[in-house]
């Protein structure tokens, strides 16, 4: 590394910063290691060693799109990407990245299909017959509802008419999936019988389940249960679809998230589509996630629309390492998955790194003080809204600045820091830290 470092400054990149160089040194030694061991031997320091290095110092840091540290306590916040993805999806989105076989059949050489490896994981993790990975889970339901439905009739809950933030809103994706959208029930009860009724329209071609993803409606209710729902669809030869959003695939020992519907449970209760998101409790790159009967699988997949909204290979990649993560097990994916690890810390765990990192922030002087405090964070995007996530952090406050203040500027630092004002002070939740940010977290408040 002195020798790199040393040769930055002959080239005169060490304008950039010594730490900066230092950085840009080691992730393009990374990628010379990946290439050794992926059978490259000739890789090393050349030519292209050093244009990875000075294109790293030049164009990463003016990037407006960056990293930053989650301290909000939020696990999938939307505004920062919701979920960060695992090593192996990081380093797989990067192999990738150049030319990769995508569309390519390596045994013949002729022409394959690009999702055919995540399609055949997804049908592994969920035991599902088949299926489908889109751009969001916001597609899925337009593609779902426009394969199956255009012309004709979806039949949906009134209590079950989301909005999801950013305009989406069900029955405009019903409307512009070119269907008509026939309400049951009422705002808090739907009964086996509404169903029935409607499905008597010859007009109808399926029934959509929509997740009440960011609210409830409690007091007064009634809805029918899905294996009942299920029964009604086939008796009447119609298939299900149920848009679940977020896609647990296993609830286990995580806090907060006891109450979300499996994927493999909906299937089993008889939902002949299901649809969530990659980015959400699966913990992977954005993706909107198709599963369920093969036959109506194929009829999507045959669909121009899913031409128009198919994934970039990056994201497959990406895609193909997390759902191989899932197909190891829970527990590979409690140890290896970002969001499902910080789902499974308990508020002890967290509070004795809380503890620690207070006294670290205490020892750098006078200006800041920090106090461990118990919070309550989220799990976000829409996964059990209204519960809180019993977490914990350290309260900080700054002897001339306001929280305000203090907030703003951990957020223009490098890289920039998201916390959460409370009782005056700023509170940074160690839930959604990961354990080696905790270091950049105490250089970026020794600066100020
Ligand atoms: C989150 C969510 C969506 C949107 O999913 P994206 O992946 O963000 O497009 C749609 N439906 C439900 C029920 C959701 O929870």
């Amino acid at each position: 590394m002195n020798e790199l470092l040393e040769e930055c400054t002959q080239r005169g990149l060490e304008s950039f910063g010594h730490e900066a160089c230092r950085e840009a040194c080691s992730m393009a030694l990374d990628q010379i290691r990946g290439a050794r061991k992926a059978g490259d031997r000739m890789a090393g320091v050349d030519d292209a060693f050093w244009t990875e290095v000075s294109g790293r110092l030049e164009i990463l840091p003016s990037l407006k799109l960056r990293g930053a540290i989650n301290a909000t306590g939020v696990v999938l916040h939307t505004n920062l990407g919701r979920a960060p993805w695992a090593a192996e999806a990081i380093a797989a989105a990067a192999q990738a990245a150049g030319a990769s076989i995508c569309e390519i059949d390596r045994e013949t050489g002729g022409r394959g299909r690009r999702d055919a490896p995540v399609s055949e994981l997804l049908a592994k993790v969920t035991g599902a017959e088949a299926g489908l990975p889109v751009n969001n889970n916001a597609a899925t339901v337009l593609l779902a509802v426009s394969a199956l439905a255009r012309g004709r009739k979806v039949v949906v809950a009134r209590s079950e008419l989301v909005e999801i933030g950013g305009s989406y809103r069900m029955p405009e994706v019903i409307e512009a999936a070119g269907a008509v959208m026939v309400g049951v029930g009422t705002t808090n009860r739907v009964h086996a019988k509404d169903y029935i009724k409607a499905l008597e329209d010859p007009e109808v071609a399926c029934v959509l389940r929509v997740h009440p993803s960011n609210y409830r409606i409690e007091g007064f209710t009634k809805e029918v249960g899905m294996k009942e729902l299920a029964d009604i669809c086939h008796e009447r030869g119609l298939p299900l679809v149920y848009d679940l959003g977020s896609g647990v695939l296993d609830a286990r020992d995580l806090v907060g998230i006891e109450k979300e519907h499996p994927v493999r449970e909906a299937l089993q209760q008889g939902c002949d589509i299901v649809t969530f998101s990659g980015d959400k409790l699966l913990g992977g790159p954005q993706a909107g996630l198709i599963v369920g009967a093969k036959p109506l699988v194929e009829r999507l997949r045959r669909d121009m629309l899913t031409r128009c909204i198919r994934l970039d290979k990056t994201i497959l990649a990406a895609l193909e390492a997390t759902l191989s993560i899932h197909a190891l097990g829970p527990n590979a994916a409690l140890s290896r998955i970002p969001t499902l690890q910080r789902l499974s810390l308990t508020e002890e765990q967290i509070m004795q790194r809380a503890t620690a990192f207070a006294t670290q922030v205490n020892a750098l002087g006078d200006a800041l003080t920090a106090e461990t405090t118990t919070c309550n964070g989220r799990v976000g995007s829409g996964a059990s809204p209204t519960e809180d996530l019993p977490s914990a952090g350290v309260l900080i406050r700054h002897a001339t600045r306001d929280a305000a203040d203090l907030a703003h500027a951990l957020r223009m630092s490098e890289p920039p820091i998201f916390s959460r004002v409370q009782d005056e002070r700023v509170l940074l939740d160690l839930r959604t830290v990961a354990e080696e940010q905790e270091r950049v977290i105490v250089q970026a408040l020794s600066k100020l």
